[in-house]
């Protein structure tokens, strides 16, 4: 039986809750769902090579365990406070009899981008899914408090390192790769709070057509995945004020699905753009946004 969406997943107020940036997401309550006890694969990524940054929580994660359930072997990349929440995903992985390698690190460094994607090259036995999901949000009411620290950070992490890992791992990406970039509703739609994330969000979904073009003669896809309000870690430390904690995704932004999506709601479309079935689809921004217009 289909379910109702309104009530599909939790739609109670959240507590608040802080947690330093970049947060642990075994420690928030409650725990974003992605997939652990629910997402059923049926082969879609069989044999298939991923690269996941963010792997360890949110999205990312709920990506990793949907494409290992597919058949794929996944590396993950996270930073190395995360650990905690990456060897959850690693364990995961491994239950679904693939491999996952761990590859801890900050993206906001060129170096350690590039070797990243070596690493990963070189332990998988090859590359034919990079999944650049890894971000950072912060808050700022007021554009008078952002400082030059943040705005770099967030456009080092956002899109500095999306520009590093595309030209690293190209040379190694097979005809069908595929490219899958996260963007965001706030790149068509930005909230006033978010004056430097929302800008790389819309740098990214430029990035993504421009390289769809540049790179479908050579039988490469690039597509990118717009969530609306997500429940995760991004969230919870420092992406929104805590007193738009309890009511995000119902009033902090108000959507018409009255909650926040989990990240497992986002699986389906990570597996597809990856996959043989989304072969003729390239150049497209995927939307889950709760109804929230996201163009
Ligand atoms: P999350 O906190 O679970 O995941 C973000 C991940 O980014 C972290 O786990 C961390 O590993 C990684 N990261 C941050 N800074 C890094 C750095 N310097 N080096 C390496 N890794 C770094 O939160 P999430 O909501 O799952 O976020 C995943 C992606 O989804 C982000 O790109 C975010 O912008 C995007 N997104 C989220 C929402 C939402 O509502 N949650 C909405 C739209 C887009
Ligand atoms: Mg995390």
């Amino acid at each position: 039986m289909p379910k109702n969406p309104i009530e599909k997943y939790y739609h109670k107020d959240f507590p608040k809750q802080y947690q330093n940036p970049p947060g642990i997401q075994k420690e928030m309550d409650p725990v974003p769902d992605c997939g652990e006890n629910s997402y059923e694969g049926s082969g879609q990524l069989k044999g298939r090579k991923a690269l996941i940054t963010g792997g360890d929580s949110g999205i990312g994660r709920a990506a990793a365990i949907a494409y290992a359930r597919e058949g794929a072997d996944v590396a993950i990349n996270y930073l190395p406070v995360e650990e905690p929440d990456a060897q959850e995903v690693k364990e995961l992985i491994e239950q679904e009899g693939r491999k996952a390698i761990l590859l801890p690190g900050d993206l906001r460094e060129e170096e350690f981008s590039r070797s990243l994607v070596q690493d990963a090259v070189k332990e998988l036995g090859g590359l034919d899914a990079l999944v650049l999901v890894a971000g950072k949000q912060q808050a700022v009411e007021d554009i008078a408090d952002l400082t030059t620290e943040q705005l770099v950070s967030t456009f080092e992490t956002n899109v500095f390192s999306m520009y590093w890992m595309v030209q690293e791992a190209l040379p190694h990406m097979p005809e069908g790769s595929s490219i899958i970039t996260t963007s965001s509703v706030e790149a068509y739609n930005p909230s006033p709070l978010l004056p430097d994330y929302a800008a790389t969000k819309s740098a990214i979904v430029g990035f993504t057509k421009s390289m769809s073009k540049q790179l479908s003669s050579r039988g490469i896809r690039v597509n990118s995945v717009a969530p609306g309000p997500f429940w995760s870690a991004l969230q919870i430390s420092g992406g929104q004020p805590q007193e738009n904690i309890p009511k995000f995704g119902k009033e902090t932004p108000e959507t018409p699905l009255q909650r926040a999506g989990q990240p497992v709601e986002l699986s389906g479309i990570y597996v597809f753009l990856a996959s043989e079935q989304a072969s003729y689809v390239t150049g497209h921004v995927y939307s889950a946004t709760g109804g929230l217009n996201a163009n």
